[in-house]
């Protein structure tokens, strides 16, 4: 025997392959699928090698600052003061250990967001269809696919009906490739294998079957050692901002330090080693080294919170823009309604009735005439869902819409069994979105019968014998209660006709009214949305007049005024900025004048939020500012498109999205506006003390003290600040407003100014008042940390000033507690005295740093008065 090697998959036809694959068109058995687990591993691509510890911790050491630190203590060694380098090495250790810390906090927090965004697979085990987590999948495995999914590993195809694939994920190509079941040769590249579907490409239209031949690490996606896209951490606006910041600070700071030393060495004499001491330590005072890792731990925080509300974050910007958001358009059914059907209302030539009972059993009462047997029986044939009766009583499998239709039909008398039995199906026409109409083809004595059932514009021109203006009419009252119409109608044919679109001459039977009702938190949702001046505008493929009735429901309008798609293809390019800033709900809209509308609604200058679910909706998914996509909904196609995806489809958790973006941005704000100031007063000491030459209110390593502790202990408890109160009664942010306002300048320039003086004031009295050089250092230390605590809290409340403040969260309480403890150690523990030049404090000293800490509360409050709202 020669050692031919096998033939590869996309060569094999489909019937081999399952044969080699040891698999058949009912799937796996599933004792056998868990042993192929057991052998293969989950269907899970290796995660991408983490660097190690080490290797984390000697990237920090890339940070120009600690670089600069380290240069000074290889200065100080050679120097002889060995005290001097080893508080600088402790320092730069410190450092280094927070940072990591800070990095490894915030990568942990989104790497559990990845988790949740984990997919599922549709199935065969033993004949069945299940819907299992992808991981699941093994070799053998026969996979059903259809329009919006993202191929679960890679298949060989064995059933293929239009399919089409976007495989850009593996080759880049974005034209999507046509794929079927025929075997290629076997030397075709990746790109022509059209009997193949590859693990992360995106079936865009069509349906198929496929057997599963490789998983995990075994893909091609995998052999690549390619990711998938789980969360994208790609930078912020604010994050880049103020990386950038920081950078054009650093050059600053080294400019500044480079005349301070100057001036110092030559203008005052001081020794280069002591000189080089005070610049560096001038630098690190000044630098913002901890503001970018502080803010990506507050993004991260803010990922993490979204997450517990049902708002998965898959693009990090998305945090910040979720803040900013002006206009909310939003999906009826299933979002802002709960997507449980039930048939409310039955009119038809010559009667009319209305029907009661809640859910989906099979049994309830119908008031009024009697309900034709005819209509009934349309409405459960012309349907492809099912009921099952369970432990949480009658359900439906498949759409809802149709289950409220077979219990309707149940109710009326119907047997769905024995009718199915009397008139199998023999063909059908699915539901489209554009025609907006179902027909099923069934068999009959002496002929077939044609069910259709669609949205009453679409059905109701089809029929014959009827006053369609008149039925139109009465489909708009039912509409005007809120109620989902839908037309039934009938062909009886002798004979198959050769297609079944589009359905003409149809016999009316009747409209079939329905009702979905609102999810009781979305109109809490609306409000909180409304007072926070962002528009919520539903966007529905139902009736304008249904739209209408369930957003005045919602509370969207008081008199929501609606427009249809039909209008709106009508509309001149000028009358666009108008219909969109006006209009409540847009009504039987395409995928791609959703498209259209977030554009419009864009260029009026609004961050616009966007939900969708197919397919179609990518485009618009994509173009919005932020696409959020239904978890349970949802198409695959549709949640790589978004940048949020909702767990649980609700509006509510849009509202709650928002309301934590608004909070994130204010933590961000919070950090920078306590951070930056605060740096800013300390450096003014140094550089002020050094050009005036007098003498130093703080030894360098005393500056090195108050950055490494408890600037770092503090600083970090406002990324845990929870959401202020009246964080949803202002209008949205103007996303345009930079982050570095004329406020911010204001306030560096006062806050630096009073800690300054205060630390030259504080220094000045001890040292009048016949205490030493180093009671009065330590004075000046302690003061420079009371003010920050001080000016932390009176960030901490931005809008309702000091006594509207909250409780401290447990951060702020642990960052004061270090805080305390550090300064109490280095003011009384003799080893610390010793290293750092300090000394005990008596009653009088402590009572100029109390003094000096109110002193700054009572100015900011005031300032505060001042302006209506800090920003
Ligand atoms: P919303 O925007 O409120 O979520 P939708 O986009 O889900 O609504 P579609 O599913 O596009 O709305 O339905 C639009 C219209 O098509 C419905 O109002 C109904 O008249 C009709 N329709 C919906 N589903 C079916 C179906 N399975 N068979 C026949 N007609 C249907």
């Amino acid at each position: 025997m020669t050692d031919t090697p096998p033939p590869p998959w996309h060569a094999l036809p489909a019937a081999a392959a399952l044969a080699r694959a040891e698999s058949g068109v009912r799937g796996l058995a599933a004792e056998e699928a868990a042993a192929r687990l057991a052998r293969h591993g989950p269907n899970l691509l290796p995660a991408p090698p983490r660097p190690g510890l080490a290797a984390r911790f000697a990237r920090q050491f890339q940070d120009l600052l600690i670089r600069l630190l380290l240069a000074a203590a290889a200065l100080t060694a050679f120097l002889g003061e060995w005290a001097d380098t080893v508080v600088i090495l402790v320092v730069v250790v410190a450092n280094a250990t927070i940072g990591l810390l800070q990095e490894g906090r915030a990568e942990r927090a989104l790497e559990a967001i990845g988790t949740l965004l984990a997919p599922r697979a549709a199935v065969l085990r033993d004949g069945v269809r299940e819907n299992l987590p992808a991981e699941a999948l093994v070799p053998g495995d026969v996979v059903l696919l259809e329009a919006g999914d993202r191929v679960p590993a890679d298949l060989r195809l064995v059933e293929a009906a239009s399919l089409r694939i976007e495989e850009a994920a593996l080759t880049g190509e974005s034209v999507p490739a046509e794929k079927d079941a025929a075997p290629v040769a076997a030397a075709a590249p990746l790109a022509d294998r059209r009997g193949m579907a590859f693990l992360g490409t995106l079936v865009v239209a069509g349906q198929a079957r496929g057997l599963v031949v490789a998983t995990g690490a075994a893909t091609e996606i995998g052999r690549l050692g390619a990711m998938l896209a789980g969360l994208e951490a790609a930078e912020t606006p604010l994050l880049r901002q103020m990386k950038r910041l920081a950078r054009q600070l650093t050059v600053l700071v080294l400019g500044v330090a480079t005349v301070v030393f100057a001036v110092a060495v030559l203008v005052h004499g001081m020794k280069v080693a002591d000189a080089v001491l005070v610049v560096v330590s001038l630098a690190v005072s000044a630098i913002p080294e901890g503001l970018p890792a502080v803010l990506s731990v507050t993004l991260a925080l803010g990922v993490r919170r979204m997450a517990a509300r049902h708002a998965i974050i898959r693009r990090l910007p998305a945090v910040e823009t979720l803040g900013a958001v002006g206009v909310i358009c939003t999906d009826k059914t299933g979002t802002l309604t709960r997507n449980e059907m039930a048939v409310r209302s039955v009119a038809w030539p010559g009667g009319a009735a209305r029907v009661a009972g809640d859910g989906y059993a099979p049994f309830g009462a119908i008031e009024g005439d009697d309900v034709p047997e005819r209509l009934a029986a349309i409405a459960a044939l012309c349907n492809d869902a099912a009921l099952r009766e369970g432990p949480e009583g009658w359900t439906v499998a498949g759409d809802p819409m149709e289950g409220a239709l077979l219990a309707f039909a149940a109710r009326a008398g119907i047997e769905a069994d024995a009718l199915a039995v009397a008139h199998p199906r023999l063909a059908a026409l699915p539901f489209d979105a554009t025609t907006r109409l179902m027909a099923t083809l069934h068999g009959r004595e002496g002929g077939v019968l044609l069910a259709v059932k669609g949205a009453p514009e679409a059905v109701l021109p089809r029929c014959a014998g009827i006053d369609a203006a008149e039925w139109l009419a009465r489909a708009e009252a039912m509409a005007a209660r809120g109620e989902r119409v839908l037309a039934l109608a009938l062909r009886e044919d002798d004979a198959a006709p050769a297609t079944l679109a589009p359905p003409e001459g149809l016999a009316l039977l009747g409209l079939v009214g329905l009702a979905d009702p609102p999810r009781p938190e979305a109109r809490a949702a609306v409000a909180e949305c409304r007072a926070a001046g962002i528009r919520v505008v539903m966007i529905t493929g139902d009736h304008a007049a249904t739209g209408a009735a369930i957003a005045a429901e919602l509370g969207i309008a008081a008199a929501p005024r609606a427009m249809t798609g039909q209008a709106l293809a009508a509309l001149p390019a000028e009358g666009w900025p108008a219909a969109v800033r006006d209009t409540d709900v847009f009504a039987r809209v395409s995928p791609e004048q959703k498209l259209l509308l977030v554009e419009a609604l864009q260029r009026d200058g609004t961050v616009v939020a966007m939900t969708g679910d197919g397919v179609n909706d990518a485009p618009a998914l994509k173009r919005a500012d932020i696409g959020i996509a239904m978890g349970r909904r949802g198409t695959e196609a549709a949640k790589q498109a978004a940048q949020m995806v909702l767990a649980d489809d609700d509006f509510a958790s849009i509202a709650a999205a928002v309301r934590e973006g608004r909070t994130v941005y204010d933590n961000l704000r919070k950090v920078i506006v306590w951070n930056l100031p605060t740096d800013g007063g300390e450096a003014l000491v140094i550089a002020g003390a050094v050009l005036f030459g007098l003498m130093l209110p703080m030894t360098p390593l005393q500056v090195l003290w108050i950055n490494t502790i408890t600037a770092t202990a503090l600083g970090m408890a406002l990324a845990f600040e929870p959401t202020e109160r009246g964080v949803m009664a202002e209008p949205p942010r103007d996303p345009r407003r930079p982050l570095l306002t004329g406020f911010l300048l204001w306030r560096f320039l006062l806050v630096s100014a009073l800690v300054a003086a205060a630390a030259f004031g504080v220094f000045g009295l001890v040292l009048a008042r016949g205490g030493t050089e180093e009671v009065a250092r330590t004075a000046v230390v302690n003061t420079i940390v009371a003010l920050e605590i001080a000016y932390l809290f009176a960030v901490r409340r931005g809008r309702g000033g000091l006594l509207a403040g909250g409780a401290p969260t447990p951060a702020l309480w642990l960052g004061l507690g270090v805080t305390v403890a550090g300064q109490a150690a280095l003011t009384y523990a003799p080893p610390l005295q010793a290293v750092f030049g300090t000394a005990g404090l008596g009653l009088a000293e402590w009572g100029a740093v109390a003094a000096a800490a109110v002193a700054l509360l009572l100015v900011l409050e005031a300032e505060r008065m001042g302006r209506a709202r800090i920003r």
